[in-house]
């Protein structure tokens, strides 16, 4: 079996660590590759750090213009493959090819963003803040950046950072999450034909080695995570006491909640999807949704007759909706919420966890599954599920909505769905979330806007994306020049 190589310095180089662990894919259980995991990853990271290093000066004093070139090739590159690449993240992964196409089309759309870099990296200038004297803002390169990817988005998380990030002068690391290596690895094979200097792009594989050889590493100075709050909070703290500069996007659970006077059928779809996309692996998955005022019992019947429909399997064949979990351990998990749910005096209108699925038995699947009555302070509605489970819930007023929101441990989106302008705005304005969906059931930002997050979803400042990102990757430096008029000379 195939033991995945790191790429570091524009080579394939094999990892010094010898243990591999495998990559399986979740809808069978057939193991892809293998990905070299354990304590030999910090050395492998010493050399991608070496590489980065060294790259960094010419890369940096290279002219912006000439530095966004390579991303254009790229996005060529990329919607080339994209085909075959949302057919290596569905087997990896489990999403749906749809849904792999779908993440791919995200990454394009930063790939573009960041070719604008010589605009938005422009600086602001003052001409005589006094007599003679002008002053202005250049943005310059941090350094070597990292990211630290999870494993529900391989095609798309890397690329809120990487193209701004070389864009911007910097060299760069990719840690891609071991359970789905594979994308990242084609990726690189990519990358590998955009003729960038050697170093300034480069992969290391592993888990919990690998990344506190990042955090700890006095050459890499900005680290870009996605993945759990537990790991978000680790990462952003280790890292900044070790004088990085640290995003850190953390897990989520997101609320969604209908009134009275919402679109009935529009919005009992587009809840489904948002529960049921990526088998609810989605950090912007909704899974507690909250109906308001007196429309509770159509719409949990319509809700269930939808979920219900919904076709399970696996993500490659013809009609298939929705694909398994991660992994064995995750169903257990999801399983195990679900349990607990029931025997604290939930009442489940459709369970999967039974799921049988005809030439796929041994995959990690669920069905759409839903709860209602489910105690308000249970796991089920204050832990992340990340699995395909929806618990309902009621309240009175949206007063009483927003005030549960807020007391949540999470921040990362909360939806609302109805006709009425100022409830919408009301809903807006008082709830602490980084993104909000109005009508909308998976409030993900484009490109040119910050991928936000409040509370426990987000350990940081600058958010990816946009703007967020060009400011993170860059450090202003404040000139202030003073040329007196009586200093110019006659020639
Ligand atoms: P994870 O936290 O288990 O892993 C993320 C990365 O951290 C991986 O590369 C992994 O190798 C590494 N890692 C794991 N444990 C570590 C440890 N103890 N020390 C150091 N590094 C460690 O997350 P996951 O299961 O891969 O991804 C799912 C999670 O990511 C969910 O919680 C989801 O909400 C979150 N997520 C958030 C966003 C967002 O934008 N807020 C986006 C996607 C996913």
């Amino acid at each position: 079996m195939e033991v995945l190589n790191n790429y570091i310095n524009g080579d394939w180089k094999q990892s010094f660590e010898s243990h591999a662990v495998d990559v399986i894919n979740p809808a069978n259980q057939d193991v892809l590759a293998k990905v070299p995991f354990g304590p030999g990853n910090a050395r492998d990271v010493e050399s991608a750090v070496k590489a980065a290093s060294s790259a960094l000066s010419d890369w940096s004093h290279t002219p912006v213009n000439q530095r966004v070139q390579p991303l254009f090739k790229l996005k060529t590159l990329l919607e080339q493959s994209k085909e075959e690449l949302a057919e290596i993240i569905t087997r990896e992964c489990g999403k749906t090819k749809v849904e792999s196409l779908g993440e791919l089309t995200r990454a394009i759309e930063n790939v573009e963003m960041a070719c604008g870099t010589p605009a938005l990296i422009q600086s602001e200038f003052s001409e005589d803040i006094a007599s003679g004297i002008d002053e202005f803002t250049i943005r310059q390169p941090v350094g070597v950046c990292a990211c630290i990817a999870p494993f529900n988005f391989p095609g798309m998380i890397p690329f809120w950072f990487l193209p701004y990030a070389i864009a911007c002068g910097n060299t760069f690391i990719i840690k891609p999450s071991e359970k789905v290596p594979l994308t990242m690895s084609r990726l690189f094979q990519l990358i590998d034909q955009l003729d960038l200097p050697k170093g300034v792009v480069n992969m290391v594989h592993g888990g919990k080695e690998t990344v506190d050889a990042l955090l700890t590493h006095p050459e890499v100075k900005a680290i870009s995570f996605v993945g759990s709050s537990n790991v978000a909070r680790y990462v952003y703290s280790k890292g900044t006491a070790n004088g990085k500069r640290v995003q850190a996007q953390g897990g989520a659970k997101n609320p969604v909640v209908v009134l009275p006077d919402a679109d009935f059928e529009m919005t009992t779809q587009i809840i489904a999807d948002s529960v049921y996309g990526c088998a609810g692996q989605r950090c912007l998955a909704a899974s507690t949704v909250i109906s308001v005022g007196d429309i509770q019992r159509d719409f949990r019947d319509a809700i269930v007759e939808n979920a219900r429909l919904r076709t399970t399997g696996f993500g490659l064949e013809e009609g298939v909706e929705m694909g398994p979990v991660i992994s064995s351990d995750s169903k257990e998990r999801i399983s195990g919420l679900i349990r607990k749910g029931i025997n604290e005096g939930a009442n489940i209108l459709l369970d999967g966890r039974e799921a049988k699925i005809s030439g796929f038995e041994k995959g990690n699947f669920l069905t759409p599954t839903i709860l209602e009555n489910v105690a308000s302070d249970g796991d089920l509605i204050k832990t992340e599920i990340f699995g395909p489970v929806m618990s309902l819930l009621h309240m009175k007023t949206l007063d009483e909505v927003i005030s549960f929101i807020n007391a949540g441990q999470y921040g990362n989106m909360a939806c609302l769905f109805t006709s009425s302008g100022a409830n919408a705005r009301k809903f807006r304005n008082e709830t602490m979330a980084g993104n909000i969906g109005i009508n909308v059931g998976v409030a993900a930002p484009m490109a040119q806007f910050p991928f936000s997050g409040w509370k426990d979803s987000f350990f940081g400042d600058l958010h990816g994306q946009g703007r967020h990102a060009i400011e993170f990757f860059t450090q202003t430096k404040v000139v202030i020049e003073r040329w007196p008029k009586a200093w110019s000379r006659k020639f």
